[in-house]
């Protein structure tokens, strides 16, 4: 196509331009040819050196134009014209010549009857130049005409392969869309309906294969949730059922007098029925703490402490937890802390998370030792270790303990608990712009440590 419209720029110039200029310069030659050819006889009548000074003027001015003629001619037909043209002016001016230099009486008769004729013949090639260049002008324009219509056809039957093409591709587009969000949606209702369901081998563009990724992350973390919520489920009716069930039990015996003549016996029941309400107390509490501290609505109150009284303190209420499990629990007052500024409730629950999960993890006899130390690299912070005996944390539930409601469950033996105290050990320390981090090795104890930056 674009050949066939360079052609017919070509062919439009041509007729346009060239051809044009053809025949106006054919034209204009044949007029000069007259002006000369009258110079000439009136040179002849008069012997006036003017009118042949004017006449030389006038046969420079033609032999220019046909000169220029010359350069513009491209019909092979025309320019076998213009040669027979040139041929015939330079015989006229030949003539015109010889007649000069001979004197101009003797045979006037059959100089000009010679003349004539090849002016006559002159005009004639002057003549069909123009009527050639005419015919070549209109063929041009004919065969203008057939391409143009060739053109518009080409464009037509282009413009139709390319809305053919374009609605074939934009078919195919949501046929490879359309298909993958069906299939998105058919995932989507099953993950609805609790069947945490992958999207396998996805053949789409490279943003719905991503986006299947994403979906599939979902689905993995959304079962992950759902069955964190099973586990708290099945952890909090533990937690709660066992104080309440003692309560339950001890209250029955109370009320129906079992114990009325031994008041010992009594005192017994109502000491567990406060040490269980202490417990609901505790569970019930944890839950509400780590709510608030989720939806930042916790209030912190910070002033200016020393921590080594402060762990102190903390000690001092988990000791009878330690004695009666025959563990050694120690703490050696740093002299150098620098103090800190914490909230004191918040930090005395978060010491008290730690050392009770170390008393509760660590079988009697064993160990608990605190360590508190400033440690002096370019971010200086005071860390806090709490290091126990027990049994331990497996290495890949290392990170996943902070979690909430995350409990490792160990076998029978599980102890008590709601699984709901490092992640608000970790939610406290984070309020107070430090970090908190656990080594551990199984069967061979745990260290707890956290950081808070000095006041
Ligand atoms: P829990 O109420 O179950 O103790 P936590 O959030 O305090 O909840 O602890 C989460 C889990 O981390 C516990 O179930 C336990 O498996 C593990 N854990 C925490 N502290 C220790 C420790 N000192 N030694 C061994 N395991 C621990």
């Amino acid at each position: 196509m674009a050949f066939e419209l360079n052609r017919l720029a070509r062919i439009n110039n041509l007729a346009a331009g060239v051809d044009s200029d053809v025949i106006q310069q054919a034209q204009s030659l044949s007029t000069k040819l007259r002006v000369l050819v009258n110079v000439e006889k009136k040179y002849w009548i008069s012997q006036d050196k003017d009118f042949y000074q004017l006449f030389l003027k006038r046969q420079n001015e033609f032999l220019n134009q046909l000169l220029s003629l010359d350069s513009i001619i491209s019909e092979e037909r025309s320019r076998t014209l213009l040669t027979e043209a040139q041929g015939y002016s330079q015989s006229y001016f030949r003539g015109v010549t010889d007649r000069k230099s001979t004197g101009n009486k003797k045979n006037s008769i059959i100089y000009e009857s010679a003349r004539d004729e090849t002016i006559k013949a002159l005009y004639s090639s002057l003549d069909k130049i123009e009527q050639a260049t005419n015919r070549a002008r209109d063929e041009k324009i004919r065969e203008s005409g057939t391409i143009s219509s060739k053109v518009l056809w080409l464009t037509f039957a282009f413009a139709a392969v390319c809305v053919g093409l374009s609605i074939i591709v934009s078919l195919l587009t949501m046929k490879r869309i359309a298909r993958p969000i069906e299939l998105f949606q058919r995932k989507t209702r099953d993950i609805a309906a609790g069947n945490f369901t992958r999207i396998e081998r996805l053949r789409a563009p490279m943003e719905i294969s991503m986006l299947a990724d994403e979906f599939n992350a979902m689905s993995e973390r959304l079962q992950e949730l759902d069955r964190l919520k099973e586990d708290y489920v099945s952890h909090l009716s533990h937690t709660l059922r066992t104080p309440l069930t003692a309560i339950w039990e001890a209250s029955g015996m109370l009320s129906k007098g079992t114990f009325d003549a031994d008041p010992g016996s009594q005192a017994e029941l109502m000491a567990i029925v406060r040490n269980e309400c202490k417990r609901l107390i505790v569970a019930v509490n944890r839950i509400l703490d780590l709510s608030r501290m989720e939806s930042q609505m916790m209030d912190y109150q910070f002033v200016t402490t020393d921590l080594n009284q402060l762990i102190s303190d903390a000690i001092a209420r988990v000791s009878p937890i330690a004695r009666a499990k025959n563990i050694k629990l120690h703490f050696t007052p740093q002299k150098d802390l620098p103090p800190v500024k914490v909230d004191t409730e918040q930090l005395h629950q978060l010491l008290e998370n730690l050392i009770g999960n170390a008393l509760k993890y660590t079988d009697s006899e064993g160990s608990v030792g605190l360590e508190a130390n400033i440690n002096k690299g370019k971010d200086a912070k005071v860390e806090v270790a709490v290091a126990d005996t027990g049994r331990g944390i497996e290495a890949q539930n290392l990170r996943s303990i902070f979690d909430k409601f995350r409990r490792i469950d160990s076998g029978k033996d599980t102890t008590r608990g709601s699984g709901l105290g490092l992640a608000i050990a970790q939610h406290i320390v984070k309020a107070h712009g430090g970090s908190i981090w656990v080594e551990s090795e199984k069967g061979f104890g745990s260290t707890f440590y956290f950081s808070l930056p000095p006041a």
